[in-house]
């Protein structure tokens, strides 16, 4: 039986301050429901002040992004080990990272496996682009990402990990998924390349979420579906929604 998990990602908004407000307005309603793993990422200036305001609520924290060394030159990055310090949870291989700043399956891949050294628990973004899906490529893109971002990792730490299939042209649209159609591509291109690499009972074990306009109104939709198991919420992350969105998960 896997734990419903939903984490909302906040992208590039709200000053510390301001992160402050929108968790203690989240917090009771998200409290309320302990049976869904609750993540909330923030940008990483408001990690030290989330992460301090979260300590024993059960919710957890996770970072957007990190570099897969684990020191260095590597101006304006931060490490795994940084990360670790205040989150529990890191988003990898965001549509958007790979979109607008080089991020490749290779080096999903590597943050992955820095990541899992770590202790951190990585939620790896896999989705295809719209002119993907409307050439019928949505199979292939999204095996491949899959193969290539997760190859060479322990089967013992596989488990583990979270997948979010994120349809690109279904973030920040307003144009979700259809339920059904998202859980096909989770069943075909998710857990099929999972069971490949790391046999089939990581591939049951593994909680496989779905992101793109997820929203209070819409999330049952997809929380029905066997193959899905909760969210990856971007926009509505930043709003009451969220809690709907949560109690959605429940089981
Ligand atoms: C996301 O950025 O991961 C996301 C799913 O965004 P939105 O919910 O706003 O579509």
């Amino acid at each position: 039986m896997r734990k419903p998990f939903v984490a909302g990602n906040w992208k590039m908004n709200k000053h510390v301050e301001a992160a402050r407000t929108l968790v203690a307005e989240l917090l009771p309603g998200l409290q309320a429901v302990p049976s869904v793993e609750r993540v909330i990422c923030p940008p990483f200036t408001s990690l030290m002040a989330i992460s301090a305001m979260l300590a024993g609520t059960g919710i957890g924290v996770g970072a957007q992004d990190m570099h897969f060394e684990a020191a260095g030159a590597y101006t304006g990055a931060v490490s795994p080990a940084m990360v670790k310090e205040f989150c529990q949870y890191v988003i990898l291989g965001h549509s958007e990272r790979r979109a607008y700043f080089g991020e490749t399956d290779s080096s999903v891949n590597r943050k992955v496996k820095a990541a899992l050294t770590v202790g951190l628990v990585p939620i790896v973004c896999v989705g295809e682009t719209l002119a993907e899906n409307e050439a019928g490529r949505t199979a292939e893109v999204v095996t491949r990402q899959m193969r290539d971002g997760l190859q060479g990792i322990p089967q013992e730490q596989a488990a583990q990990i979270v997948i979010a299939y994120e349809p690109v042209w279904a973030i920040g649209t307003g144009r979700a998924a259809s339920g059904e159609g998202a859980n096909k591509v989770v069943a075909d291109d998710i857990r099929k390349p999972l069971k490949e690499l790391f046999g089939e009972q990581v591939a049951q074990a593994v909680r496989v979420v779905y992101g793109g306009s997820v929203t209070g109104s819409n999330a049952v939709e997809f929380f029905g579906q066997p193959d899905i198991d909760g969210a990856l919420v971007g926009g509505a992350s930043l709003k009451p929604d969220f809690i709907q969105i949560v109690q959605a998960a429940k089981k």
